[in-house]
């Protein structure tokens, strides 16, 4: 699907025009001519990139950017600045308001379709966690405090082999950072697997391929994710435009700027750190939001929500959907008799047994102590009625081993089956039914299968 693009500008000429070039590009493009709408069109239709005017009446560009940076419903959206080809203050104002890049009037095709990429292409992978952090907040998960997270401290590697700038480069950074400085490409790569938060490459240098770093950067696994930010020579377009079609996040031209230099690094900084924020943080807490501690199958939440979903399709006309409810029998015996510990030493073989019993598209779920659930998609229940009773012999068949293979049990389970009844079921009615098969196989002497037909 081709991006969507806002383009922001108080002269009709130049939005129309800018308009044409984007739709040349298969680019979806919106506009308006203020500040104040622009936010209003961010915040409703959520465009991949904002093309931001700086000179405008009223609300100005800065102030635009620093709203929509502000707004949490307009903060993720890269945001471009179309600033003055002299512009120097300016960029340097609008990487402060929170701005992600910027280019100068008139407008360089290629440079700006080169941005327009690499940007949109970067907030593709933010998306993609932003879900993720929905999703975690619909499951009860605080995330709270990743947008908050800060630009300095950063640790840059930089890789130069021209003395004079290395050390202008390394003393800036220096007061915000923890920069290192690598004159060899080789060992710059190697350094980069480490932890790094950025790493700024000289590709205008005599001694070394810089452009060829970036991409050997760009395919290594323990450094693909890494952001880049390529020194360039603006006058030569070529390797400019190279620098980020292979990757780059983003270029800073020579001579380098102290302040453009401060500002970009924070901008990658605090982008790595949000990355780095939900990436490892996230992907803990929800996988307890929806994994069972001591058995590692889904736990009761997380199958309440999948279920709701398969139900109401169900109901629609959709595929059938089938639920076991397994209860060991006379599991209490089991704690009372070896202890607890055995107790849990059965209920994960019990778990690794049920998930070996059914197909990938099938659910197996603990709800709590000894009782489970599975829950199958495109099922009738004549066939779950089959694979339950698959289940209950293959856990009868051979006992469980536990206490380090010391004591082995013999361990039965009662399974309960019922189906989607079509419009009008639901997941509360559907998994009742199932419990009362259980009941029935627990009062006929357990080790059984009973389906409810309804
Ligand atoms: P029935 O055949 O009628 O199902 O009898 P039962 O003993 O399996 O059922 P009951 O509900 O009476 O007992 C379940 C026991 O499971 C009681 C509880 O202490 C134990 N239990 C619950 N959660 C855990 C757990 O996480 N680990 C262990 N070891 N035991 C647990
Ligand atoms: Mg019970
Ligand atoms: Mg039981």
């Amino acid at each position: 699907m081709s991006a969507r693009i806002l383009v922001v500008d108080d002269v009709d000429v130049n939005v129309r025009l800018l308009e044409a070039k984007l739709t040349l590009e298969y680019y979806e493009a919106l506009s308006c001519h203020d500040g104040v709408t622009a936010l209003a069109m961010a915040a409703e239709h959520q465009p991949d990139l904002v093309l931001l005017d700086v000179m405008m009446p009223g609300m100005d560009g800065f102030e635009t950017c620093r709203r929509l940076k502000a707004d949490p419903a307009t903060r993720h959206i890269p945001v471009v600045l179309v600033t003055a080809l002299d512009g120097r203050d300016d960029r340097i104002k609008g990487l402060d308001a929170g701005a992600d890049d910027f280019v100068t009037k008139p407008i360089d095709d290629v440079v700006l379709f080169a941005r327009v990429k690499s940007l949109t292409r970067l907030k593709e992978v933010t998306d993609e966690l932003r879900e993720r952090e929905e999703s975690g907040r619909r499951l009860g998960v605080n995330i709270e405090g990743a947008a908050r997270l800060r630009g300095s401290g950063g640790r840059v590697l930089v890789v130069d082999d021209d003395a004079l700038q290395l050390e202008r480069m390394a003393v800036e950074l220096a007061k915000e950072h923890r920069p290192m400085v690598e004159a060899d490409p080789e060992k710059a790569l190697a350094a980069a697997a480490g932890p790094i938060d950025l790493m700024i490459v000289d590709t205008t240098s005599e001694g070394f391929d810089g452009l060829r770093l970036i991409a050997q950067a760009r395919s290594a696994p323990g450094t693909r994710k890494l952001p880049i930010l390529a020194v360039v020579d603006p006058l030569d377009r070529p390797r400019l435009v190279k620098a980020l079609e292979l990757g780059a996040n983003d270029i800073l031209p020579r001579p380098v700027d102290s302040e453009e230099l401060a500002a970009r690094v924070r901008t990658q900084v605090r982008r790595k750190r949000y990355a780095d924020f939900l990436r490892e943080k996230l992907d803990y807490s929800l996988e307890m939001a929806v994994t069972d501690a001591l058995t590692g199958l889904h736990n009761r939440r997380y199958m309440a929500g999948q279920l709701q979903g398969l139900v109401s399709r169900a109901g629609r006309g959709g595929e059938p959907v089938a639920v076991l409810v397994l209860d060991i029998d006379h599991f209490k015996a089991v704690n009372d008799g070896f202890g607890h510990d055995a107790g849990d030493e059965v209920l994960q073989e019990f778990a690794v047994r049920l998930a070996t019993n059914v197909r990938a598209v099938d659910l197996p779920c603990r709800l709590g102590g000894e009782e489970f659930v599975v829950v199958m998609p495109g099922t009738t229940l004549d066939d779950a009625h089959r694979i339950a009773d698959r289940i209950r012999r293959d856990i009868a068949a051979s006992p469980f081993r536990v206490m380090g293979g010391r004591e082995q049990l013999s361990i039965t389970v009662s399974v309960g089956v019922a189906a989607s009844l079509g419009e009008g079921d639901t997941p509360e009615a559907l998994l009742k039914r199932g419990d009362e098969g259980v009941y029935e196989a627990k009062a006929r002497g357990r080790d059984q299968v009973i389906a409810r037909a309804a």
